[in-house]
């Protein structure tokens, strides 16, 4: 798996402030910018300003195609390593199951059959693919 270089991209964003922090905050990249007009000082202008130039640095890393997930803890034990089960439901266990013993050094997919998976099973299958293999690599 390549690991993205998400520091160079953050640091391709940062934060830019005008000399008295009141009138802008602007990004690095030059192509994004938010004056003190846009905000609502009714609440916490400054939380606004970062909250808003976050957004961006994270709409960046999407273009640039990564992206940022949660990896999920496991949702149980069997055997001998942790496991992970769609829809986090040990009791029924008719969806996926990826499991990881300790000390194996490897992944183990069982129940997914061709054409069952939409996007968001696609991508709960997939974190959990990862925190195993994550797992699996830690305990090597
Ligand atoms: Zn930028």
């Amino acid at each position: 798996m390549t690991a993205p270089n998400l520091e160079q991209i953050i640091a391709d964003h940062a934060a830019r402030y005008d000399e008295d922090l009141t009138d802008w905050l602007a990004c690095s990249c030059g192509e994004w910018r938010i004056d003190s007009e846009q905000l609502d000082y009714s609440g916490d202008a400054d939380r606004q300003a970062d909250r808003a130039h976050a957004a961006h640095v994270v709409a960046a890393i999407r273009d640039s195609g990564n992206t940022v997930i949660a990896l999920p803890k496991p949702h149980g034990r069997w055997a001998e390593g942790p496991e992970w089960v769609q829809g986090a439901n040990l009791a029924d266990r008719s969806g996926w199951v990826t499991w990881t013993a300790e000390g194996a050094g490897m992944v183990m997919l069982q129940r997914v059959e061709p054409g069952e998976l939409t996007p968001a099973d696609a991508a709960d299958l997939g974190a959990a693919l990862i925190a195993a293999a994550q797992h699996a690599g830690d305990t090597q």
